[in-house]
């Protein structure tokens, strides 16, 4: 496989040409405005001069792995030459099937599509394609140049032939692969999820406040990052339509959102992307200041 098609150039998408580029393959990045893939490009190449910096990587890398991306605003003309094509445009399943019908009428018959969904099923998606068997999950973790994990998942039909290109795939890029199976959450957010879920349950019931649920987690279990503020990094409306996935795919109630983060997510308390979650986050610090909500 040489030529990947990284649908998205969002957090996720540009993190993941990042990485493929570095390690030198040739990258077409699609999203639906120019602007969205001029931003995704100054982010890559803010994060290569980073690794410039830290002595990581020459400025020639840098210069070659720029290089090796090109953007398109059309899916059709994007996958036309894929070899495999890593879908991380937005989690939604609507946009995402239509996404995967396009690609598959237009990427060459080989190609294997993949998707970085955080949480919507594999199998549903493939379902979308005259090609299950060529599709999988590679749901790689934020940021993705820093992460070392891809959770590979299976779909109910996808092949063995396909799970063991995107093994091999995966540890090129110098990541760790490791194979699940198709259910809702898959491995990593079936289990963060509902201790995220826990917590806030834990803050909501008055049993502790935030700064003492996060240091239980962080000098207890030696979590580098307390589960409130890391549910405020990921985004608390992700948090819970990852819950609801859960809810509703086991249909039991132990996945049941917390009414409080329903709140949160309803009063438009999102965590750090919108300034506010449990914690409050202020341009150019780092301070960690407790939202006024639990003080
Ligand atoms: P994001 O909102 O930062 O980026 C999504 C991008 O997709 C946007 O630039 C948007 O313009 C683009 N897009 C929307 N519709 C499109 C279309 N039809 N064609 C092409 N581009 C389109 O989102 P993100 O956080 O990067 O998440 C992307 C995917 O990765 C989601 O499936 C998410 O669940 C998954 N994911 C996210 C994280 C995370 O921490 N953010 C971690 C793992 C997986």
């Amino acid at each position: 496989m040489k030529n990947i098609s990284v649908i998205g150039s969002g957090t996720m998408g540009n993190g993941i040409a990042h990485v493929f580029t570095q390690n030198g393959y040739k990258v077409s990045l699609i999203d639906i405005s120019d602007e969205a893939l001029e931003r995704a490009l100054a982010t890559i190449g803010k994060n290569l001069d980073r690794q410039v910096q830290k002595e990581l990587i020459s400025e020639d890398d840098k210069t070659a792995a720029l290089g090796n991306i090109t953007t398109f605003t059309s899916t059709e003309e994007g996958v036309k030459s894929a070899d495999l094509v890593v879908e991380a445009a937005t989690e939604n399943f609507d946009i995402k099937k239509k996404i995967f019908e396009t690609m598959d009428a237009h990427a060459p018959e080989s190609a294997i599509l993949s998707t970085n969904t955080s949480s919507i099923s594999i199998t549903k998606i493939a379902a979308a394609t005259n090609r299950p068997d060529k599709v999988i999950g590679m749901h790689f973790m934020n940021p993705v140049p820093v992460m070392k994990l891809i959770e590979v998942i299976r779909g109910y039909a996808t092949s063995d032939e396909t799970t063991n290109s995107i093994m091999e795939m995966s540890k090129n890029l110098n990541k760790v692969p490791v194979e699940v199976n198709d259910y809702p959450g898959f491995v990593a957010n079936r289990i963060l999820m509902p201790m995220i879920n826990e917590a806030i349950i834990t803050l909501h019931e008055g049993v502790a406040g935030v700064e003492e649920i996060d240091t239980v987690m962080k000098l207890g279990m030696a979590h580098p990052m307390g589960p409130l503020q890391l549910a405020d990094f990921i985004g608390l409306d992700v948090c819970l339509s990852i819950m609801n996935v859960l809810y509703d795919g086991f249909g039991n109630p132990k996945y049941a959102p917390c009414p409080l983060l329903v709140n949160m997510v309803t009063a438009g308390y999102l965590g750090a992307k919108t300034g506010e979650g449990f914690y409050k986050y202020t341009k150019g610090s780092k301070d960690l200041v407790v939202s006024d909500m639990f003080k």
